[in-house]
Protein backbone atom coordinates (compact mmCIF):
# COMPACT_ATOMS: atom_id res chain seq x y z
CA UNK A 1 0.00 0.00 0.00
CA UNK A 2 1.50 3.09 -0.86
CA UNK A 3 1.03 5.97 1.33
CA UNK A 4 -0.42 9.40 -0.01
CA UNK A 5 1.56 12.54 -0.11
CA UNK A 6 0.49 15.34 2.03
CA UNK A 7 0.48 18.77 -0.25
CA UNK A 8 2.22 21.53 2.21
CA UNK A 9 2.12 24.92 1.33
CA UNK A 10 5.55 26.83 2.40
CA UNK A 11 5.02 29.20 5.24
CA UNK A 12 7.36 31.33 2.80
CA UNK A 13 4.41 31.19 -0.30
CA UNK A 14 1.64 31.09 2.89
CA UNK A 15 3.18 34.82 3.82
CA UNK A 16 2.75 35.82 -0.04
CA UNK A 17 -0.68 34.87 0.22
CA UNK A 18 -1.56 37.05 2.96
CA UNK A 19 0.55 39.95 1.12
CA UNK A 20 -1.16 39.95 -2.36
CA UNK A 21 -5.02 39.44 0.14
CA UNK A 22 -4.13 42.76 1.91
CA UNK A 23 -2.90 44.91 -1.26
CA UNK A 24 -6.62 43.51 -3.30
CA UNK A 25 -9.47 45.50 -3.22
CA UNK A 26 -12.36 43.53 -0.77
CA UNK A 27 -14.72 41.25 -2.87
CA UNK A 28 -17.58 42.29 -0.20
CA UNK A 29 -19.42 45.22 0.11
CA UNK A 30 -19.85 47.03 3.36
CA UNK A 31 -23.78 46.59 3.30
CA UNK A 32 -26.30 47.67 4.67
CA UNK A 33 -23.97 51.20 3.95
CA UNK A 34 -22.75 50.30 0.38
CA UNK A 35 -25.09 48.27 -1.88
CA UNK A 36 -24.31 46.55 -4.95
CA UNK A 37 -25.62 47.92 -8.19
CA UNK A 38 -28.40 45.03 -9.70
CA UNK A 39 -27.96 43.86 -12.76
CA UNK A 40 -30.32 44.60 -15.54
CA UNK A 41 -32.71 41.98 -15.05
CA UNK A 42 -32.66 41.63 -11.57
CA UNK A 43 -36.23 40.47 -10.35
CA UNK A 44 -37.28 41.91 -7.17
CA UNK A 45 -40.56 43.46 -5.96
CA UNK A 46 -43.17 43.95 -8.61
CA UNK A 47 -44.45 47.59 -9.97
CA UNK A 48 -48.03 48.01 -11.46
CA UNK A 49 -49.28 50.40 -13.95
CA UNK A 50 -52.79 50.43 -13.92
CA UNK A 51 -52.83 52.91 -16.12
CA UNK A 52 -51.79 50.39 -18.79
CA UNK A 53 -53.54 47.30 -17.46
CA UNK A 54 -56.60 45.91 -19.67
CA UNK A 55 -57.97 43.63 -17.06
CA UNK A 56 -56.98 40.73 -18.89
CA UNK A 57 -56.23 38.32 -16.00
CA UNK A 58 -53.35 36.56 -18.02
CA UNK A 59 -50.99 37.14 -15.20
CA UNK A 60 -53.38 35.93 -12.32
CA UNK A 61 -53.58 32.90 -14.64
CA UNK A 62 -49.84 32.33 -15.43
CA UNK A 63 -48.82 33.05 -11.89
CA UNK A 64 -47.32 29.99 -10.43
CA UNK A 65 -47.90 31.08 -6.43
CA UNK A 66 -51.29 32.16 -6.72
CA UNK A 67 -49.48 35.45 -5.67
CA UNK A 68 -51.70 38.49 -8.13
CA UNK A 69 -55.26 39.72 -7.97
CA UNK A 70 -56.67 42.38 -10.34
CA UNK A 71 -59.81 43.70 -9.39
CA UNK A 72 -62.18 45.75 -11.52
CA UNK A 73 -62.74 48.56 -9.74
CA UNK A 74 -64.40 50.64 -12.10
CA UNK A 75 -64.84 51.63 -16.14
CA UNK A 76 -61.75 50.48 -17.97
CA UNK A 77 -60.09 50.84 -14.69
CA UNK A 78 -58.52 47.85 -12.23
CA UNK A 79 -55.99 47.65 -9.18
CA UNK A 80 -53.32 45.10 -8.42
CA UNK A 81 -53.23 43.03 -5.19
CA UNK A 82 -49.79 41.29 -5.06
CA UNK A 83 -48.51 39.38 -1.80
CA UNK A 84 -44.72 39.76 -2.06
CA UNK A 85 -44.75 36.97 0.93
CA UNK A 86 -46.20 34.62 -1.65
CA UNK A 87 -44.23 35.56 -4.55
CA UNK A 88 -41.46 33.72 -5.84
CA UNK A 89 -39.99 36.23 -8.01
CA UNK A 90 -39.94 34.62 -11.19
CA UNK A 91 -41.60 37.83 -13.10
CA UNK A 92 -43.90 34.98 -15.49
CA UNK A 93 -46.64 37.89 -14.78
CA UNK A 94 -44.33 40.53 -15.87
CA UNK A 95 -43.79 38.48 -19.55
CA UNK A 96 -47.18 37.59 -19.67
CA UNK A 97 -48.68 40.67 -19.45
CA UNK A 98 -49.62 42.27 -23.40
CA UNK A 99 -49.31 45.88 -21.96
CA UNK A 100 -46.33 46.06 -20.18
CA UNK A 101 -48.18 47.00 -16.93
CA UNK A 102 -46.36 45.29 -14.37
CA UNK A 103 -42.28 45.54 -14.05
CA UNK A 104 -40.04 43.79 -11.88
CA UNK A 105 -37.45 46.38 -9.98
CA UNK A 106 -34.22 46.38 -8.26
CA UNK A 107 -35.59 46.36 -5.18
CA UNK A 108 -34.97 43.24 -2.82
CA UNK A 109 -34.90 44.61 0.80
CA UNK A 110 -38.28 43.06 1.61
CA UNK A 111 -38.25 41.15 4.69
CA UNK A 112 -40.61 42.04 7.15
CA UNK A 113 -41.79 40.96 10.39
CA UNK A 114 -46.29 41.30 9.41
CA UNK A 115 -46.58 39.34 6.85
CA UNK A 116 -49.73 41.84 6.49
CA UNK A 117 -47.02 44.24 5.25
CA UNK A 118 -45.87 42.46 2.78
CA UNK A 119 -49.77 42.69 0.87
CA UNK A 120 -49.40 45.53 -1.50
CA UNK A 121 -52.06 47.17 -3.49
CA UNK A 122 -51.69 49.11 -6.27
CA UNK A 123 -54.81 51.22 -7.52
CA UNK A 124 -55.35 54.08 -10.05
CA UNK A 125 -57.16 56.93 -8.66
CA UNK A 126 -58.96 58.75 -11.61
CA UNK A 127 -56.74 62.02 -10.83
CA UNK A 128 -53.34 59.52 -10.67
CA UNK A 129 -52.97 57.75 -14.01
CA UNK A 130 -50.02 55.69 -13.74
CA UNK A 131 -50.66 54.04 -10.03
CA UNK A 132 -50.41 55.09 -6.50
CA UNK A 133 -49.13 52.25 -4.41
CA UNK A 134 -50.87 51.71 -1.06
CA UNK A 135 -49.68 49.28 1.56
CA UNK A 136 -52.00 46.96 3.57
CA UNK A 137 -50.95 46.73 7.50
CA UNK A 138 -48.82 50.20 7.40
CA UNK A 139 -46.30 50.94 6.46
CA UNK A 140 -42.90 49.31 4.83
S1 LIG B 1 -43.27 37.27 -10.10
FE1 LIG B 1 -44.02 35.14 -10.39
S2 LIG B 1 -44.80 34.55 -8.37
FE2 LIG B 1 -44.60 36.79 -8.34
S3 LIG B 1 -46.63 37.55 -8.91
FE3 LIG B 1 -45.42 37.40 -10.81
S4 LIG B 1 -45.87 35.36 -11.65
FE4 LIG B 1 -46.54 35.39 -9.51
S1 LIG C 1 -51.64 40.67 -17.68
FE1 LIG C 1 -51.21 42.87 -17.64
S2 LIG C 1 -52.97 43.81 -18.65
FE2 LIG C 1 -53.56 41.72 -18.13
S3 LIG C 1 -54.58 41.93 -16.09
FE3 LIG C 1 -52.40 41.46 -15.72
S4 LIG C 1 -51.44 43.47 -15.46
FE4 LIG C 1 -53.41 43.82 -16.45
Amino acid sequence: MTKKKKSRIRPGKMVEFVLQSLLKKPATVNYPFTKMPMPDKFRGKLRYDAAKCIGCMLCVKDCPSGAIKIKKVGEKRFEADIDLGKCVYCAQCVDSCPKKALMATPEFELAQIDRNKLKVIFDAPPEAPGGTEQKAGGSQ
